[in-house]
């Protein structure tokens, strides 16, 4: 008898288990497209030339590492803040965003979760159905009852925009509603602008409480449309979480660098709500690393830089669209009958193929090509050298 002995056996990551599957696969022609990672054309992990510049110059000119202050870098959130609410806007100007560096996106979700169950212990959160699946795990770690909104409507290949609306329309004052910022993990279906006005005159009505979560900024149609909607939120008047990741938009997955905004209604009430986010950092984790964050704020803080990132970005997001087009090309050479050009109308690093959970099963089993039971592929990770195999070894399962 130990202390342990009633501890049970945790299930498997579903998407991190399918990452151990494939490293033990031996087949020579096996494709990860199950992580949401983006790779080149040779099928390599990208190391930004922003990045490196950045790193360059801090290694010319090497700093001790002293503790951070609880909130990061302070040039790190003031970029963040410029990023997601715009650097002239009114809520920055006026001071009344709290912004914390996290460790990644799912950091910043986790300081939120944690802060809105010291403000709202009794509010239900509200993730899409489905949705990233460590939004449920997050939230209910966090102390909620956590429950879905329709979002997928898989006959329609498209978002199920009415029942969206019925969703929220019946959800309690208070409710939490996470909702994907834009490249909508794991569908690829975003909803358009003029449905978030409508989301957002629901989210207004009911007096419900957005937590936007931003992890693909850059890789649906650009960095400043893909964050439009946060200046939607700010002309509704609403007060509102935003999450960051720069995981993949900088390529700096293993760094974890990310943040947590939130829009308070004045400068003073920011200042309130900063030191209870502090308050969550200070009792998990004391306070946050420096190299990803520094890294992030030489970058967007140097117009150089700046403008080499955007540059990246924008081949990443090109890249993945022509991916699109050969998937779907592809496909239709291969012999597939049914129309797939629903993989170009998806957008960001995601394809809900589809398919089934056999044809999800069969693939990986028959061919070594690896996304996950639900259908999802990562298309980032499709290249010329993969394509074809890929859209042969799709052909033989559908
Ligand atoms: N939100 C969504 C929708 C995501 O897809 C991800 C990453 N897969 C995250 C948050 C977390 O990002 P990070 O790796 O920076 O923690």
């Amino acid at each position: 008898m130990s202390l342990f002995t009633a501890v049970e056996m945790a299930p498997r990551d579903p998407i991190l288990g399918l990452n151990e599957q494939f490293a033990a696969d031996s087949n020579p022609n096996k494709v990860n497209l199950g992580v949401g990672v983006y790779f080149d054309d040779n099928g390599k992990l990208p190391l930004l030339e922003c990045v490196q510049a950045a790193e360059k110059a801090m290694m010319e000119k090497p700093s001790a590492r002293g503790y951070l202050p609880i909130d990061g870098i302070a040039a790190y959130d003031a970029a963040v803040k410029s990023l997601v609410f715009g650097a002239d806007s009114e809520p920055v100007t006026s001071g009344r965003v709290a912004t914390v560096q996290g460790i990644g996106g799912t950091g910043g979700l986790k300081i939120g979760a944690d802060f809105l169950k010291r403000v709202s212990p009794n509010a239900k959160v509200l993730i899409s159905d489905p949705s990233w699946e460590n939004h449920r795990a997050l939230f209910t770690n966090a102390g909620f009852a956590v429950d879905t909104y329709a979002y997928y409507d898989a006959d329609k290949r498209g978002v199920n925009f009415d029942g969206m609306l019925a969703s929220l329309n019946s959800a309690a004052a208070g409710t939490i509603v996470v909702l994907h910022a834009c490249c909508h993990n794991p569908t690829g279906y975003d909803i358009t602008a003029a449905q978030w006005d409508q989301v957002i005159a629901v989210v207004k009505a009911k007096n419900l409480t957005a937590f936007l979560d931003m992890a693909y900024q850059g890789f649906g149609h650009g960095i400043a449309e893909d964050g439009a909607v946060i200046g939607k939120f700010v002309a509704a008047g609403l007060s509102f979480f935003v999450s960051t990741s720069f995981s993949k938009s900088f390529s700096l997955y293993g760094e974890r660098v990310g943040a947590l905004s939130v829009l308070c209604a004045d400068k003073e009430e920011a200042s309130r709500v900063l030191s209870q986010l502090k308050i969550v950092i200070r009792t998990n984790y004391s306070n946050p690393p420096i190299h990803g964050g520094a890294v992030v704020a030489a970058v967007l803080g140097n117009p150089e830089l700046r403008a080499l990132w955007e540059k990246e970005l924008g081949e990443m997001r090109v890249r993945i669209k022509a991916m699109r087009q050969k998937l779907v090309d592809g496909l239709k050479a291969a012999g597939v009958q049914q129309d797939m050009s629903f993989i170009t109308t998806q957008i960001g690093m995601f394809s809900y193929s589809g398919l089934s959970k056999d044809q999800m099963v069969r693939l990986r089993t028959e061919f070594g090509v690896y996304g996950t039971d639900t259908g999802r592929m990562c298309v980032a990770a499709l290249n010329s050298k993969n394509i074809d195999y890929v859209c042969q070894a799709i052909a033989k399962v559908v």
